[in-house]
């Protein structure tokens, strides 16, 4: 089997332990290949070379920084197919999708932060010719960035290229249960010889390498994206520390539905955003509440259509749904349908576990499962299942939805479907959500603020967000 390494001061290289664990390719349920067991260790080596990296990458012209990485952006393009393959063998998301969506998202995440940096403003104050403020934003120093499983390289470079467009250097962290296309980037910054030390990838468990990266007094912020409940659990180690926190969390995402919609886009959009990489995105809209007088059109047209979706293994062109990432996620949505049942739904379609023939027959795939029936206020409406699960209610006002959508105790995207003017911007302000997209689902603008409110996140990334997350202001006040 394949044993991947960790990435230090430049070098890929084993973890100090000598241990590694499994790493499943979900569509056969087996292991593939091991990943470093890493602990603190490791993570020792990485912030020495990180802190020993950081003068010169700190200092760099921000045309150079940006140089390394375009170089590397170019590199992961040209290799394209290359990661989307592995990336839907580890994930177990369909191959179309690696292909269209991870992987080039990944490569604009690098170019995107790249040349960001040479715009990235500061800003002055005049105080009527008496005096003059300006405001320097220096890198806040060695960082740590730790991502989660669903969208890996994605997200993993979401975080990464700010850092390192701001001036910081990374020690990082992939999901253990994806780790795959990460240490192939890791493998690309050693063929281009990205700067030593400026970029350390490890790997391993969260409770052992991630929390020592957390709970490292070198490292000055971190960037998390993951559960809520891991968000809270860091932010315990990191807060007395006074570190800079962003974290992105979970999500339990309404989508209202008006009659007055543009009907065969707001379908064609629900059944993405409700299925979509397994409805494994943190953005996916997990209650469908439509407007009372076409409840029922609805709830036959999208359950029809939910039918139809083809469940299958992710390198086969005609699937729409590929594997559930992990034995315990799959197990765990599968006990949240049962919750579910016995809350007193009603399943209209799905529910079941897909047994596949052939060498996928150990896989784990789940039917697209829509639910109806169940109250707003029970365990299926308020917790995050995060996979291929909706539940579709009516309502009859606007005030009604509202108090819907808003209803637990996370705030991360709402979905608005109508044509009236008016009700758009009198509900875009009223959901507790830190992003709304009306008439549309998941389409991204990497300049606007991307994050959540309540328990869904603090702080937000993208665009100068985030390059103001890696750096540190500094007033300086000159009386003339
Ligand atoms: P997770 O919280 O289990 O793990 C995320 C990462 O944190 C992994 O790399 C893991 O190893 C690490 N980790 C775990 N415990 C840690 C600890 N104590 N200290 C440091 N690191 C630790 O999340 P997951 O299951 O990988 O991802 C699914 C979750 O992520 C869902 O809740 C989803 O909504 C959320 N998510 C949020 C966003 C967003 O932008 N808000 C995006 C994608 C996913």
């Amino acid at each position: 089997m394949e044993k991947l390494q960790n990435y230090i001061d430049g070098v890929l290289i084993a973890p100090k332990s000598g241990k590694y664990i499994d790493n499943y390719n979900p569509s056969i349920g087996k292991a593939y290949s091991l990943i470093p067991d890493s602990d603190e260790e490791d993570v020792q080596l990485a912030v020495e070379a990180a802190n020993k990296a950081f003068p010169s990458w700190s200092t760099m012209r921000k045309e150079d920084r940006s140089k390394w990485m375009m170089k590397l952006a170019d590199l992961l393009e040209e290799r394209l197919e290359q990661f989307a393959l592995a990336e839907s063998i580890d994930n177990g998301k369909p191959l179309w999708l690696s292909r269209s969506v991870d992987i080039p998202r990944a490569v604009s995440n690098l170019r995107f932060f790249a040349t960001g940096i040479l715009h990235f403003p500061s800003e002055a104050h005049n105080m009527d010719g008496h005096a003059i403020n300006y405001t320097l934003r220096d890198p806040v120093g060695v960082v740590g960035c730790i991502s989660p499983w669903n969208l890996p390289l994605y997200l993993f470079t979401w975080k990464v290229a700010p850092a390192l467009a701001a001036g910081c250097c990374v020690v990082s962290k992939p999901s253990e249960i994806t780790p795959m296309t990460a240490y192939m980037l890791s493998q690309l910054c050693a063929e281009i010889g990205f700067p030593k030390g400026v970029f350390n990838i490890l790997h391993g468990l969260g409770s052992k390498v991630g929390s020592a990266i957390v709970s490292h007094p070198d490292i000055k912020a971190i960037s998390f994206t993951g559960g809520t409940a891991t968000g809270k659990a860091i932010a315990s180690v990191a807060a007395p520390m006074f570190k800079k926190m962003s974290l992105e969390l979970g999500g339990k995402n309404p989508v209202v539905i008006f009659s007055d919609c543009n009907w065969d886009k707001m379908m064609k959009t629900t059944l993405d955003s409700s299925f979509s990489n397994q409805g494994e995105i943190c953005l996916c809209g997990s209650r469908i509440m439509v407007e009372k007088n076409v409840y029922e059109k609805f709830r036959d047209e999208f359950v029809q259509k939910t039918k139809a979706l083809v469940v299958g293994p992710p390198l086969d062109e005609k699937t729409k749904l590929g594997a559930i990432v992990s034995k315990p996620h799959f197990e765990k949505i599968l006990s949240y349908i049962e919750i579910a049942k016995q809350e007193g739904g009603k399943i209209l379609c799905g529910g079941k576990a897909v047994k596949m023939s052939g060498e996928h027959s150990e896989g784990w795939y789940i039917e697209p499962t829509v639910i109806e029936g169940l109250p707003q206020n029970c365990r299926t409406n308020k917790e995050e299942i995060f996979g291929p699960v909706v539940t579709i209610m009516p309502f009859e006002t606007e005030e009604e939805a509202i108090e819907f959508a808003n209803g637990t105790e996370y705030g991360l995207t709402s979905m608005l479907w109508t044509e009236n003017l008016t009700r758009t911007h009198k509900m875009a302000a009223q959901f507790k959500s830190g992003i709304v997209w009306v008439n549309c689902w998941l389409l991204r603008d990497l300049r606007t603020p991307f994050g959540g409110m309540k328990n869904s996140g603090v702080g937000r990334e993208g665009g100068w967000e985030a390059l103001r997350f890696f750096t540190e202001p500094k007033n300086v006040c000159v009386k003339l």
